[in-house]
């Protein structure tokens, strides 16, 4: 909440603040309807077992075969326009499906339905339009998205790659960083620069193939075990109809992406599961013969981090409410994203203090408490805290959209 010192700042009304968010019948209905099917449906070929973020993305066959499954039963882009293959239905329903993925392990349908598809359906060509939307309905296809490089990470909008004119289309020469999906998406969602002198306003989004000649990728593995990767650009030449909407207008499609980014990819039913086997473990163990739930220390921890997942379930409830009221919800999206994430490095933190020795084993290790799933979890978390824009950046959003404060001081 904000500080008395902020008062005159009008930050939210009272009715933000209060604000009551039940599923309705036939939500909670489609919520158990995608259960069932997850139940129907578990695999330890597409169900990681210890889900962190990046671990439910598209990267094998089997994932592949079960986002079709999803697309079959009418799943993917739900809330869409009709006229786009949608089904209209409440931004609710995509909500139900990604909690409910989340739990499972499963992979979530992110990049193509809740960020590139709803980019194009507000701002890119007709022609554009018809070629992608219905393959990402159909869960047929995956996109990489490219902002970050070198010297261009929070400051996304420095960035260097270029993008010149060569006849009426371009060729670009450059170099990103950080681009996850890479190495097994089918598109590249990519902003070049266009226009040198200019800062945002010289930024092009363009959509090439991943297999693009003049392409090429190289792995970076992270703290967490995950693949992300550099790629690099040598005279890669794409036509005119590459470009996604209008030519030096890409900020503003980046920002809007990287606010949906944060909202629809950032399910907390993860770490819901983290905390309920963590509850679980505290229940059940013995430390030197006594009942670790008898001790006051880890009564208290796991207390603690109980009420900390339930403030993240509030503060997600709020962007939904502003989502739902067509409201992008940048502030809500970085005040979730930032809690909910350090929330998740907490909870691991208080897991490894409580499991002792065992905890930091890691999976596959004989004798790893819960088969490594803190150990895991510990480095993971970190990397949420920079992926989507670090938490210092969504501080600076807090402060200075939230709350009104001076950029810089
Ligand atoms: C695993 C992983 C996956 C990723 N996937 C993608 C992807 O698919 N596509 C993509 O485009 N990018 C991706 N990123 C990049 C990610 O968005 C950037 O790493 C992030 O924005 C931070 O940029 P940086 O790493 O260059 O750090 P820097 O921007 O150099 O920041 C370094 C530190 O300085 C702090 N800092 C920087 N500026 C400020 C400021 N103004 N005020 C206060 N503190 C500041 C930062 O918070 C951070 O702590 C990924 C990153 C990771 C780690």
């Amino acid at each position: 909440m904000p500080g008395t010192a902020c008062k005159a700042v009008p930050v939210a009304s009272l009715g933000d603040w209060i604000m009551e968010f039940e599923l309705r019948d036939e939500e909670k209905a489609f919520d158990e309807e995608v259960e069932q099917f997850l139940r129907d449906h578990q695999s330890p070929e597409v169900m990681d077992a210890h889900p962190e973020q990046l671990s439910q993305t598209v990267d094998t066959p089997a994932k592949r075969a079960f986002m079709r499954r999803l697309a079959e039963r009418g799943w993917l882009g739900m809330s869409w326009p009709s006229e786009y293959g949608g089904r209209e239905l409440s931004g609710i329903y995509d909500f139900v499906l990604t909690e409910a993925l989340s739990r499972y392990g499963a992979p979530q349908p992110g990049k193509g339905v809740g960020i590139v598809g709803k980019t194009l359906i507000r701002h890119g060509s007709d022609e554009m339009k018809r070629r992608f939307l219905p393959q990402i309905l159909r869960g047929e296809i995956e996109f990489a998205i490219g902002y970050s490089e070198p010297d261009a990470g929070s400051d996304a909008a420095a960035m260097r790659l270029r993008a010149e004119r060569k006849g009426d289309g371009w060729v670009l020469n450059g170099a990103k960083l950080w681009t996850t999906s890479a190495h097994f998406a089918d598109w590249y969602w990519v902003g070049a620069r266009t226009d040198p002198d200019a800062k945002h306003k010289g930024i092009t989004v363009f959509l090439i193939p991943m297999d693009h000649p003049g392409l090429s990728i190289r792995p970076i593995w992270t703290i967490g075990d995950e693949r992300t990767n550099e790629v690099f650009f040598e005279n890669v030449e794409v036509g005119p109809d590459a470009v996604v909407g209008h030519v030096n207008q890409g900020w503003t499609y980046i920002c809007e992406a990287l606010d949906l980014e944060r909202f629809a990819m950032m399910p907390i039913g993860g770490l819901e599961k983290k905390v309920e086997a963590l509850c679980a473990h505290v229940h059940a163990a013995e430390v030197s013969g006594r009942r670790l739930r008898d001790d006051p220390v880890a009564r208290r921890r796991i207390a603690r981090v109980v009420t900390e997942l339930e403030v993240s379930r509030m503060l997600q409830k709020r962007v939904i409410s502003a989502a739902l009221k067509d409201r992008i919800p940048t502030v809500e999206s970085s005040q979730y994203k930032l809690y909910m994430n350090e929330c998740g490095q907490r909870v691991a933190d208080a897991a490894l203090d409580l499991m002792g020795p065992d905890g930091i084993l890691r999976p596959g290790d004989e004798g790893a408490l819960l088969d490594g799933k803190f150990e895991r979890s510990y480095r993971y978390t970190v990397v949420d805290t920079i992926g989507g824009g670090a938490s210092e950046i969504q501080k600076n959003i807090i402060a200075t959209r939230g709350l009104g404060l001076p950029k810089n001081f």
